[in-house]
């Protein structure tokens, strides 16, 4: 695959919103650390391609597409969908090179272990990852094992905001006292606060928007409740259900 090429597809993603791409060395030992200890088969592959967004282009270019009408899953879907594109059309990765580990698949996949391995980002006090550009506005999109040997690309690691976030105002701002030391956040209080009837957790997180970490970056009210409301929907079906 020639430079342009690579270029080009890295550029398709971009305009959809999925502006963060790492193509990782399956040989490299945080990688197969990761791997090894979700229990996925990777013997035959040579690179893990990881793609993220970051701040608000992707609901842009995800509404300018059709948005969330026709199907389940439906930013899964679109990611999905791109990431194809891109190895098939612009990378020469042809569909039996390839296999997806994230998203639409059975694979419990270590992606916050494989977004520090990429050099993105690092744990927050609430639970999910924090990147230095994009702060709590950020989310993995996809990961998939390739057989071809796609250019390497890993951004040089950068420390984290949280060290140099002194007063913490997630931590105050969460109503469930869930959030504290990074490392241990309180998924049963969080669920439990976001499911009462009214919970004023119910389409957002207090603790997120708290946070004064690139807050230019920080997603539209639309977003932010459709999210929240997808994720809500999932606590129910799993805490409801069990
Ligand atoms: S408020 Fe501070 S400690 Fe909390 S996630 Fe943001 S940067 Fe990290
Ligand atoms: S959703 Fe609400 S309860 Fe859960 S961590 Fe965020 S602020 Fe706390």
């Amino acid at each position: 695959m020639n430079h342009s090429h690579f270029q080009a597809g890295l550029r398709y993603l971009a305009a959809r919103g999925l502006n963060l791409v790492a193509i990782l060395d399956v040989g490299d030992p945080p990688v197969q650390k990761a791997l090894n200890q979700a229990q996925i088969e990777h013997a035959p592959y040579r690179r893990l391609l990881l793609v993220a967004h970051g701040g608000r282009m992707l609901w842009r270019a995800f509404q300018a597409a059709g948005g969330e009408g026709q199907t389940v899953d439906p930013i899964d879907r679109y990611s999905r969908r791109a990431v194809s594109t891109v190895m098939r059309e612009f990378w020469g990765v042809a569909a039996d090179q390839a296999a997806f580990l994230y998203p639409l698949t059975d694979h419990l996949v270590p992606l916050q272990q494989l977004g520090t391995a990429a050099g993105w980002s690092h744990r927050s006090p609430i639970g999910t990852d924090i990147h230095p550009d994009y702060g709590l506005w950020f989310a993995y999109r996809a990961a998939v094992l390739v057989k071809n040997p796609l250019p390497l690309l890993i951004a040089p690691m950068r420390p984290s905001p949280c060290d140099s976030c002194d007063d913490r105002p997630c931590v105050t701002a969460c109503p469930a006292g869930a959030v504290g030391e990074i490392g241990r956040f309180g998924l049963n209080a969080c669920v439990t606060h976001r499911l009462y009837h009214r919970s004023s957790c119910a389409g957002q997180c207090l603790a997120r928007l708290a946070c004064p970490v690139a807050v230019q970056h920080r997603y539209t009210a639309e977003q932010i409740a459709y999210h929240y409301g997808q994720s809500l929907k999932d606590i129910r079906r799993y805490y409801m259900e069990e």
